[in-house]
């Protein structure tokens, strides 16, 4: 895939795209943040648009389910140790445009993984 492409399929979202090495995807309203690294990988990167494209960009039960349920953990963290900074996005608060950003989204699936290890644990 290429940046074109990316950008044709963002427009047909009506989305915007920045790009950033900070995070894999992300969507902030109508705005697609996008790691550029990701146009190596094409099924990764197919995979990726599809679940942010399934994003209203707003916090509704529909996103946070999509988040908990979509996306292999494998191509994730196989990303990130070839892309490191890409890290980053398992901290759920980021500083975007001098704007605090919380990632409410990663919080509750935090508290869903403690709370499912914390019952596992005193089993
Ligand atoms: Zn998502």
């Amino acid at each position: 895939m290429d940046k074109t492409t990316i950008l044709k399929k963002a427009k047909e979202n009506n989305l915007t795209v920045e790009w950033s090495d900070w995070l894999i995807s992300a969507r902030v309203q109508n705005l697609l943040l996008i790691n550029p690294n990701l146009l190596k990988y094409d099924k990764f990167c197919n995979d990726t648009l599809a679940h942010e494209f399934k994003h209203t960009g707003k916090m509704t039960k529909n996103d946070l389910w999509i988040d908990m349920v979509e996306g292999s953990i494998i191509d994730t963290l196989v990303f990130c140790f070839r892309h490191p900074k890409a890290f980053a996005r398992f901290i759920p608060i980021a500083i975007y445009k001098k704007e605090l950003q919380v990632d409410v989204n990663t919080i509750i699936i935090y508290f869903v993984i403690g709370g499912l290890l914390f019952f596992i644990l005193r089993m």
